[in-house]
């Protein structure tokens, strides 16, 4: 079997000094290394049903929509504000230094939903966390996070302490 990690490339010092940044570019350009982490993604999940994932901009579009297929379920992005063209919830949260905020459709999750949220890393945790908001205020219901890595030394599940999270590569 071939192993993941090798697939993943250490940037540093990007976006900025001192950041050693975890490029998925070569996972995603290998169809074998692609096959093999949607289906570990998906070993993960233990198949239960979904009615909804969930993907965070950007890189967590990739897998989410990938995922959705196999499980029969719709995918839902989560963007940056201004970039969704209906209306939409937003929700703000806490960068190291500053803001930023996350929205959703507002008609994208129906009340009881069962949602499965993925996300490329988890870091520290505070992105995850506003997208769980924003999926529960419409009414979903988060069966389980999910990422390709988490960088466990930044604590995010700290954040995630209420709902389900896996990872399929730890740092
Ligand atoms: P957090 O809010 O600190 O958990 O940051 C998670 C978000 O930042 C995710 O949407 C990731 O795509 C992105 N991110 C943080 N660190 C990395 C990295 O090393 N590689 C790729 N994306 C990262």
């Amino acid at each position: 079997m071939i192993a993941l990690e090798k697939y993943i490339r250490d940037i540093p010092d990007f976006p900025k000094p001192g950041v050693v940044f975890k490029d998925i570019t070569p996972l995603l350009a290998s169809p074998e290394a692609m096959d093999l982490c949607v289906q570990e993604l998906l070993r993960l999940t233990e198949m239960q049903s979904i009615d909804k994932v969930v993907g965070i901009e950007s890189r967590g579009f990739f897998f989410a929509t990938l995922m959705a297929k196999e499980l029969k379920a719709g995918f839902v992005p989560i963007r940056k504000p201004g970039k969704l063209p209906f209306e939409t919830l937003k929700q703000p949260y806490t960068l190291e230094y500053g803001m930023d905020a996350l929205e959703i459709h507002e008609d994208a999750i129906q009340k009881g939903d069962k949602v499965l949220l993925h996300d490329d890393v988890l870091a520290t945790g505070g992105t995850a966390q506003a997208a769980c908001k924003l999926i529960e205020k419409l009414g979903g219901e988060i069966v389980q996070c999910n990422f390709l890595i988490e960088l466990e030394f930044l604590k995010g599940a700290s954040k995630l302490q209420r709902y389900e999270h896996r990872a399929l590569l730890t740092y």
